[in-house]
């Protein structure tokens, strides 16, 4: 019985952070536009004079607005997934199509809060274990912002790639502490930026910025603190280029995949993180135990 209330209420908080997750999507979105124009870049007019009314108000607190008819959306057309699926995907007023992101932004964040929780692979009793859980959680939503965001505009917003970092940094300051062995904890930590940043920064610095973007290497600096174990980074990298294998070969066979199409790397390296989260210690514990 405990437990299905904390299921339950793992699914409520994460349909709603989802849901906050989405908003910040378009809000990102908008403040780039906006900014790009300032900086005299090549901005999608049409674009730019939907999402603009975005950039005007306080990020955290309204209500939001229909982004085609500028409709007030009422209190019920604001419940996660269940107002989505209710009016079909379109607009109560105009009836415009909302699109399918914001119900699987929704629907991803609440399934990782129960993944989360259900294969946490630390500890539960003390205080710092329950607030790396929560951060844990907390990054997850950064996470999901991120994913969405690269995945539809190849950019990864400084703001939450920021924030990663921060919620990375108190993580890793936690393992320190809880940790038998300081000092080879704080290498493990170092050595596993290295492998999420530092192998992106050296192909950054070689290709002069061609083949990725600064924002990878922010992204692997703020997950590699979160995992905060160089082995669990190397199965990230590993899980990462492995799921992209999976994904680019196929597309490949079937000729919709160029060899010069634009491939996301944050996606990928997020997705091999929580892999390794989940299973990495299980992993190592499994097939080299022997050799660490
Ligand atoms: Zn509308």
């Amino acid at each position: 019985m405990d437990k299905l209330v904390i299921y339950l209420a793992l699914v409520l908080i994460g349909l709603c952070f989802g849901s906050f997750a989405g908003a910040m999507v378009w809000r990102l979105r908008a403040r780039q536009l906006v900014e790009d124009k300032a900086a005299g870049e090549p901005v999608n007019a049409k674009e730019l004079a939907r999402l603009e009314k975005l950039t005007k108000k306080d990020a955290l607190h309204d209500h939001s607005q229909c982004l085609y008819c500028s409709y007030t959306l009422r209190w019920y057309d604001l419940i996660p997934l269940f107002s989505w699926l209710s009016l079909g995907g379109k607009c109560r007023n105009c009836r415009h199509k909302i699109g399918r992101m914001e119900p699987l932004i929704e629907l991803g964040v609440a399934v990782f809060f129960v993944i989360s929780y259900t294969f946490w692979p630390y500890g539960l009793t003390t205080t710092l274990e329950i607030a790396r859980l929560m951060i844990w959680l907390a990054a997850g939503v950064s996470l999901a912002i991120l994913f969405v965001y690269d995945l539809k505009w190849f950019l990864l917003p400084d703001r939450i790639n920021f924030t990663l970092i921060g919620l990375g940094a108190v993580t890793s300051a936690i393992a320190v502490i809880e940790a038998k062995d300081h000092i080879a904890t704080i290498l493990s930590i170092v050595t596993a930026a290295i492998i999420l940043s530092g192998l992106y920064f050296v192909l950054y610095v070689i290709s002069k910025g061609r083949w990725i973007g600064f924002g990878d290497i922010k992204l692997g600096l703020g997950l590699a603190l979160l995992l905060a174990d160089w082995r669990l980074a190397f199965i990230a990298l590993f899980a990462a280029n492995l799921i992209g294998c999976l994904i680019v070969i196929p597309g490949m066979i079937r000729g919709n995949l160029k060899r010069d199409s634009h491939i996301s790397f944050g996606p990928l390296l997020i997705l091999g993180t929580v892999v390794a989260q989940f299973v990495g210690l299980y992993l190592i514990g499994t097939y080299f135990y022997g050799f660490f």
